[in-house]
């Protein structure tokens, strides 16, 4: 019986026309051995490729060659593509000229190049409620705990700002990870500015579901990851002010930053060229600027109109499942994009996880999401979340373009059938 969501009453608006997706028609087994069509719900782990990323991918392996050395036609064409990549991702982003757009293998790494490239002496400041990406490459930081509601986040950033003598950097993510919830980075890159700190801005789960627009919000570094944009996996970027990157340790050392070798070694002093040693994964970057492309194309008013819609069945969905909580910091009206966690009362989120994996075709992701100080807030404090047998976890079910009204209503309805069991 299927009692989903569909008393949900929805807009009749025309119809979205969306990029598709590689692998809508993935069929996965299930209990019995048979084939159901994969419900993908895990789209904040990584989204799946968009049919133009993949067009782009495929149109640039014939000429497929090294950048920046080669004099040869499939060289230089290459290496136009993987500028044009850069170029593409900066107007993605809104970068200021002269900003920096160093690609990295991820947001990881883009946090930690910007942890290297930090002068002498800066105090870092960071709220736990970051992913570990943005939370532990600066293992000095002043950390401050989850704010209760959004000027609380602001209030206690001005306080921790104002006590530090020095250069500082203010980390924080855009949109959670955890509860989709989206931060008040406009406000806190004015309250940073207002002492003469940066901020730096971990955009992983918020370019796939909003525009950013980084020289309007005053932000000084954003970094995100390309295989939560749907693109493959590899590459991201870290894009802001030039300063710091040129002055700091090359990120890796190798061929293509230098300007010259014999006794001593010239490091080339453009910060791009000087934190890409080696050869690059320029399909990576290819991809990733497609990606951009696609989204900028199909337009932010009907992505966010989508998934705005398919977000609000979802939620209903799960508020009328009894024993199901949706976490959240800053309660159920804050604005968030398409990333719901949940518990359900009498089951650890593995349960539930593998469940719906094996019964129903649908795939979400259980655990602490690489935010363990946050969800062990979310759930109750305490080094285990208040759970004494450690299994302090939710499930996370998030949605993008690919996802349909009927990955939402299986799940509702498979939430219904396990909470009866
Ligand atoms: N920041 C946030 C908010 C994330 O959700 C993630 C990935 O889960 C990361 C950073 C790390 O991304 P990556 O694993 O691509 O480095």
């Amino acid at each position: 019986t299927r009692i989903s969501a569909t008393h949900v009453s929805e807009p009749d608006l025309a119809p979205v026309r969306l990029p598709a997706v590689v692998g809508a028609d993935l069929e996965v087994p299930v209990r019995g051995g048979r084939l159901v069509p994969y419900a993908n719900l895990d789209y904040a782990a990584s989204a799946p490729c968009l049919e133009p990323v993949n067009a782009a991918v495929a149109a640039a392996l014939p000429a497929y060659s090294s950048v920046h050395r080669g004099a040869g036609y499939a060289s230089q064409l290459t290496t136009a593509r993987y500028e044009q990549a850069r170029h593409t991702v900066r107007a993605f982003v809104g970068a200021r000229p002269g900003d920096a757009l160093v690609f990295v293998r991820n947001t990881t790494d883009a946090m930690n190049l910007l942890a290297r490239s930090l002068p002498e002496g800066t105090t870092v400041v960071v709220f736990e409620t970051e992913h570990h990406a943005s939370l532990l490459p600066w293992p000095d930081a002043v950390r401050l705990a989850p704010p209760a509601f959004p000027g609380e986040a602001l209030r206690a950033a001005d306080e921790a700002l104002a006590a530090i003598d020095g250069p500082a950097l203010l980390v924080v993510t855009a949109a959670s990870n955890v509860t989709g919830e989206l931060w008040p980075i406009a406000g806190l890159a004015h309250i940073a500015h207002r002492h003469g700190a940066r901020i730096a801005v971990d955009a992983a789960q918020l370019v796939p579901h909003r525009g950013l627009n980084l020289a309007a919000l005053d932000l000084d570094y954003v970094a995100f990851s390309g295989h939560k944009l749907y693109a493959p996996f590899g590459a991201g970027v870290l894009v802001g002010r030039p300063d710091w990157l040129a002055d700091a340790d090359p990120y890796l050392r190798g061929g293509g930053a230098v300007r010259s070798v014999g006794e001593t070694v010239d490091w080339s002093d453009d910060p791009e060229t000087r934190h890409e040693a080696g050869t690059p994964n320029v399909l990576g970057a290819i991809a990733l600027a497609a990606a951009c492309d696609a989204l900028t194309a199909t337009g932010w008013a009907a992505l966010v109109r989508e998934e705005e819609r398919l977000l609000a069945r979802l939620r209903a969905g799960l508020a009328a499942i009894p024993g199901v909580r949706e976490l959240s910091l800053w309660g159920q009206d804050h604005p968030r994009v398409g990333i719901v966690s949940f518990t359900v009362e009498g089951r650890t989120a593995r349960e539930v996880a593998e469940a719906l994996s094996a019964e129903w075709g649908i795939g979400v992701r259980d655990g602490k999401f690489c935010a363990h100080p946050f969800v062990r807030h979310l759930l109750g404090g305490g080094e285990d979340g208040g759970c004494a047998d450690g299994t302090v976890s939710a499930v996370r079910a998030s949605i993008g373009i690919g996802t349909t009204t009927e990955h939402v209503d299986r799940l509702i309805d498979a939430l219904h059938d396990l909470t009866r069991a």
